[in-house]
């Protein structure tokens, strides 16, 4: 079945105008001002007036839930497949978080791949905060290789409380077997990091990269943007080569207490002289908030995926020359950061992920993951 998609304002994520996209199946068959279709049974979508861009790659959301600290009272609820799609993401990755006991990979597991029976393209990580590192089949490379969803281990903690405060040899051998699992599968293999708010911040990292054979994006720290000192120090292992992730979903009480919100901080980082490419935003969905009333702590929220949606609608607002390295951040650089090759792009032979955007609204008209519509406004 083909699909052509014509009209349409492209974002692949650079800009390429207006042009035409033409669909194959799950994959993206060609990309060009006009496609010779003659002869060819196809579908047309005049996309008139709409934004096309890649489906977002959320690297840090928690389908079955997160939060559970304080009590069992304090656990969040599922992040439903309508919440992702609405939001544009078309691949969530999926992970536990502080709470590996209460809830297990095998509870992500049946969330992820009920997200994927529902069209999406998750993934997931094996793994949780602590370490030793929780797994499905005993050992972090044969969960990658053995079990396809599975593309590396996260949200492994550091420079918090709540962390396992794992030695630097632990962190090592936890890349290493990650990075193994990757090489085999032929996909995946890197270790998404919870950087906590502890004095020792990326430290931990760069000594376990340091005197060992592991290139610098074996680790992919993420909440970068929880204090200037922190995001100063991404900066950097932006630079040294690695990618850093910022946290979308804050809260004013949060950004009171040093939080750097998403679209600042990706603005910051890029001026600070991060490469635009190692740099990526994500949701955190599922991750509870704190929720603060006349300074008293009242209970907790949960993050949401549309927190991406919201950093896209404020640069096109505030900072329209941002447009792209925001788009770039939510597609082709979290793809690439995770070596998930055949997504984040419009380009051939690439997955259909796709979303047409309203420029006026800022929100998907229609959203599709591999080549299926999952959206249609
Ligand atoms: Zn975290």
């Amino acid at each position: 079945m083909l699909t052509l998609i014509t009209n349409a304002d492209i974002h692949a994520p650079e800009s390429r105008g207006r042009g035409q996209v033409l669909l194959a199946g799950e994959r993206i068959q060609a990309v060009a001002e006009e496609i010779d279709i003659r002869g060819a049974e196809v579908e047309v979508l005049d996309a008139e007036g709409q934004m096309l861009l890649p489906g977002f790659v959320d690297v840090l959301t928690h389908p079955c839930g997160g939060g559970g600290e304080g009590g069992f009272g304090n656990r969040t609820g599922e992040i439903s497949a309508a919440q992702f799609i609405r939001a544009g993401v078309t691949t969530p990755v999926g992970a536990l978080g502080t709470d590996s006991i209460g809830r297990s990979l095998e509870v992500l597991y049946g969330n992820v791949m009920g997200l994927r029976d529902q069209g999406l393209a998750a993934c997931m990580y094996t793994g949780a905060y602590r370490v030793p590192v929780p797994t499905l089949t005993g050992d972090i490379a044969r969960d990658l290789v053995l079990i396809e969803p599975v593309i590396g281990v996260g949200e492994l903690a550091i420079s918090d409380h709540r962390s396992a405060q794992p030695t630097i040899e632990e962190l090592r051998r936890v890349a290493a077997d990650t990075r193994l699992g990757g090489t085999l599968k032929g996909t995946g293999g890197t270790v998404l990091v919870h950087v906590g708010d502890g004095e020792s911040r990326l430290a931990p990292l760069r000594d376990a990269l340091a005197r060992s054979d592991l290139p610098v994006h074996s680790f992919y720290p993420t909440h970068v943007n929880r204090s200037q000192a922190l995001m100063a120090e991404a900066v950097d292992y932006a630079k040294q080569g690695g990618y850093a992730d910022i946290t979308v979903s804050t809260t004013p009480e949060l950004v009171a207490a040093g939080d750097i919100p998403g679209l600042q901080a990706l603005l910051d980082m890029q001026a600070g002289g991060a490469p635009a490419d190692r740099l990526t935003l994500s949701s955190d969905a599922g991750g509870s908030l704190p929720v603060y009333v006349d300074g008293e702590l009242q209970g907790l929220t949960a993050a949401e995926p549309g927190a991406l949606l919201e950093v896209l609608q404020q640069a096109m607002h505030e900072v329209p020359t941002a447009v792209t390295a925001v788009i770039s951040a939510l597609t082709c650089n979290p793809a690439a950061a995770l070596g998930l090759a055949d997504r984040g792009r419009i380009g051939p032979g690439r997955r259909a992920d796709l979303m047409l955007l309203d420029p006026e609204s800022g929100r998907p008209r229609k959203v599709f993951c591999g080549g299926r519509a999952l959206l249609s406004e």
